[in-house]
C-alpha cells in the first residue's frame, strides 16, 4: 500500500537501480519527444532502442554517474498512448526525472515485483517479470486499439516500457503507470478482488497491527459491502469492466484484480497526516549538472521538513501552498487535471459514491485493473511445478481466462448491486 514508502536514496541497495531507470527515462522520453510528431505504424509496436550510458559520456548518450544499458521498447506507442491518456509530457519527465527521490514500496506482491512511486505519486514504476514483458509487447497492439476505443478503460494505463542492465547485473524490465490512488488523498480502505475465495482472505487479526493493509474478497464479503453507483455510474463501470475483461480473455490473459481504494469523505484527510509528511520527497540543490546525485546526498534541513509540512497541511486544507519549490508549485488537484476527462477519474482523481436518488455519496472509490500481464500459459506452467511438489490439487487449480474473466466479471458486477437488488434477484431464483 502506498501509505509509507521507503525513501530511495544513496545508501538504499536499489539506488544504482533507480537512478539508472530514472536517467534512461530522462533520456529516451526526451528524445522522442523532441521529435515531431507523427502516425504510427506497424513496425512502431515492435521497436526497441538500445543505448549504453557510461560515466565518460559518448556521441549518443550524456554521461551518467554509473555504467549501465538501457533499452527503450516502442517508444512511439507509449508517446501516443501518455498522450492518449492525456499525460502532459513535461510533467510526465518532471514527476519521474526532476530532482525528487522516489519511494519504493518493498514488494507488495508474492510475484518478486518492485513498486516505486514517481516523487509527486502519480506515476508508478513496476519491475516486471521477463515473460510479462514478452506478453506486454506481444499484445501491445491490441492494447492500444483498446484504449482508442475505450478511453475509460478501468485497465492499467501504461505509459513506459523498459529495460536496464548494468554490467555483470541481471536485466530488469519495467512499466510505468499510473498510480491509481491521488496524492491528496487518504485511502481508508484497500481491497484487492478477483472473484475468487480461495486464498482471497486477510487475516483480520492482523488488521489490528496494519489497520491499512489490503484486504480481499473474503473481507469484502464479510462486511457486507457494495458499490454504490446509483443506476448511471453504475452501468457505466459494469459496462467498462465487462469490455476490458472481454480483452484479457481474448488475450488469454488472467490473475488480474479490481484495485479499489476507498476515500471516506467523512473521514476527510487528517488521521494520516503523519504518514504523509513522509510521502513529500526531499527537493535538492539548484546545480543541474548531477542533480540526483545531488539531492540524494544532502540530507534535509530542519527548515525544509518544517515548509514540507506546512505546505502538506495546507494541501490538506485545500488552501493555497505555499510553493516549497518551483518544481512543486502546483497543487495535487491542478497535477490530476488530465484525470478529470475520464469519467472513472473524474471526481477528485477517482469515482464519487451516488445514492440511488442521484445524491452524491460519502465516499469517493479509486479504482482499476491491475496486475493485468499474466498469460494463462505462464501460470499454468508455475502451478504444474508447484503441484508436483503439492498433494492439494483442486484447490490451487487455475481456471483458464475464458472463466477467470466470467467469475470476475460475475463477481465485480455483484457488488454493484444494492441490497434490495441481491434480495430480488435471490426471491426470484427461489421461485424458479
Ligand atoms: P502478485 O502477482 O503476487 O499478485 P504483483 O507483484 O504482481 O503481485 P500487483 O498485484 O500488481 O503486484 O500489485 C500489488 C499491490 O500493489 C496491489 O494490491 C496494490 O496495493 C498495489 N498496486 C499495484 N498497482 C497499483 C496501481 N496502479 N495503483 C496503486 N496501487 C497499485
Ligand atoms: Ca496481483
Ligand atoms: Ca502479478
Amino acid at each position: 500500500r502506498v501509505v509509507v514508502g521507503t525513501k530511495v536514496d544513496m545508501n538504499h541497495v536499489n539506488w544504482v537501480t533507480a537512478y539508472n531507470m530514472l536517467t534512461g527515462i530522462r533520456f529516451t522520453v526526451s528524445r522522442t519527444n523532441a521529435k515531431m510528431d507523427r502516425d504510427l505504424g506497424d513496425s512502431d509496436f515492435m521497436a526497441k532502442h538500445k543505448f549504453s550510458f557510461d560515466i565518460t559520456g559518448n556521441e549518443l548518450t550524456p554521461s551518467a554517474k554509473y555504467d549501465f544499458k538501457f533499452k527503450d521498447y516502442a517508444p512511439w506507442v507509449f508517446r501516443h498512448l501518455r498522450a492518449k491518456f492525456q499525460i502532459d509530457p513535461a510533467d510526465y519527465l518532471m514527476s519521474l526525472t526532476s530532482k525528487y527521490i522516489l519511494s519504493e514500496l518493498g514488494s507488495p506482491g508474492k510475484s518478486g515485483s518492485f513498486f516505486y512511486f514517481s516523487r509527486d505519486y502519480k506515476y508508478i514504476i513496476k519491475t516486471i517479470h521477463h515473460a510479462e514483458h514478452k506478453l506486454l509487447r506481444k499484445v501491445l497492439k491490441d492494447y492500444y486499439s483498446h484504449v482508442e476505443t475505450n478511453p475509460n478503460t478501468l485497465i492499467s494505463q501504461f505509459y513506459g516500457l523498459h529495460r536496464v542492465k548494468i554490467p555483470y547485473g541481471r536485466k530488469i524490465h519495467f512499466v510505468v503507470m499510473n498510480n491509481l490512488f491521488p496524492p491528496h488523498r487518504d485511502i481508508h480502505q484497500t481491497f484487492d478482488l478477483k472473484g475468487s475465495t480461495i486464498g482471497r482472505d486477510f487475516r483480520e487479526e492482523d488488521l489490528e497491527r496494519n489497520p491499512r493493509a489490503t484486504l480481499k474478497d473474503l473481507n469484502w464479503l464479510r462486511r457486507n459491502y457494495h458499490f454504490e453507483f446509483g443506476p448511471q455510474k453504475k452501468t457505466l463501470f459494469v459496462e467498462q469492466m465487462k469490455r476490458d475483461v472481454a480483452l484479457l480473455q481474448k488475450l488469454k490473459i488472467m490473475d488480474y484484480s479490481l484495485l479499489v481504494g476507498i476515500h471516506d469523505l467523512g473521514k476527510g484527510n487528517e488521521e494520516n497526516l503523519r504518514d504523509k509528511t513522509l510521502q513529500i520527497f526531499q527537493p535538492g540543490g539548484d546545480d543541474e549538472t548531477e542533480p540526483q546525485v545531488k539531492m540524494l546526498t544532502r540530507t534535509p534541513s530542519k527548515l525544509e521538513n518544517a515548509r514540507q509540512a506546512k505546505h502538506l497541511r495546507q494541501i490538506i486544507k485545500r488552501e493555497r501552498p505555499v510553493p516549497i519549490d518551483k518544481s512543486t508549485s502546483k497543487m495535487p488537484e491542478e497535477m490530476l487535471e488530465g484525470r478529470k476527462n475520464f469519467i472513472f477519474y473524474s471526481n477528485d482523481g477517482g469515482f464519487r459514491a451516488t445514492h440511488e436518488d442521484g445524491q452524491p455519496g460519502e465516499e469517493i472509490y479509486y479504482l482499476g485493473i491491475i496486475d493485468c500481464l499474466t498469460h494463462y500459459g505462464f501460470v499454468k506452467r508455475a502451478e504444474h511445478i508447484w503441484k508436483g511438489l503439492s498433494n492439494n490439487k483442486s484447490q490451487i487449480s487455475p481456471i483458464p481466462p475464458e472463466g477467470y474473466g466470467d467469475r470476475f466479471v460475475k463477481f465485480i458486477s455483484g457488488l454493484t448491486m444494492t441490497k434490495e437488488e441481491v434480495g430480488r434477484e435471490a426471491s426470484a431464483g427461489d421461485q424458479l
